[in-house]
């Protein structure tokens, strides 16, 4: 949870609490008035520095709105099982699941792999450039060229390429969707398989 977000409701809650004992008292004094105008002053700050508004009804009577995002984060993981030792999964329709089963509709969602010889990408899945993709970086970065990793278990080719390329990618989510354009598709890129992997899709 966003930890401004879990602080600004603990502490509306305890405002909310405290400005209605004061409005409900019926022997309601300048002390309490001036205590009810400080609350006041909270609640402006409150609403500008967390977006979180206090409303009050009829004078006495108060409900809350929170314009902070209505859910925590929404995190799910992929399981992916590889097949060889350079490859690309797309796996776009996975995440679309993600996004539609949190139910947000305007946010943004995180795409990462936790491992250190994997990347994420965003391109077209046509096979001929999904071919030329894993050719060219496999030139860019020949295994065992000598790599002073090698020593321990020979896939240092896949770590530095896992580097270049990068862990995750951010898409916008507009109107429940991920807001891909027409030809681009969510690729895993495993660079020391086969193994067993695990993708996290976390939605904000
Ligand atoms: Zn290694």
């Amino acid at each position: 949870m966003n930890p401004s977000y879990k602080l600004s409701t603990a502490f509306f809650c305890q405002a909310k609490e405290r400005l209605l004992a004061s409005l409900s008292d019926t022997r309601l004094h300048y002390t309490r008035i001036i205590r009810a105008s400080r609350e006041l002053c909270w609640e402006f700050l409150i609403f500008v520095f967390f977006n979180v508004r206090v409303h009050r009804i009829g004078g006495k009577d108060l409900f809350l709105q929170d314009n902070s995002p209505a859910m925590p984060p929404f995190l799910e993981t992929i399981a992916v099982k590889t097949k060889s030792s350079f490859e690309m999964v797309n796996i776009t329709s996975h995440v679309n699941k993600v996004v539609a089963k949190s139910k947000v509709n305007q946010g943004n969602l995180m795409v990462f792999t936790p491992h250190t010889t994997t990347a994420i990408t965003i391109n077209e899945d046509e096979p001929g450039l999904v071919a030329d993709i894993l050719r060219k970086i496999s030139e860019l970065v020949p295994k065992g060229e000598g790599y002073s990793h090698d020593r321990i278990d020979s896939n240092a080719h896949a770590h530095i390429l896992a580097s270049i390329i990068g862990p995750s990618v951010s898409i916008p989510i507009i109107k429940g969707k991920a807001a891909l354009g027409t030809w681009q598709s969510i690729l895993f890129i495993e660079l020391d398989g086969p193994r067993n992997r695990r993708i996290m899709v976390q939605i904000v």
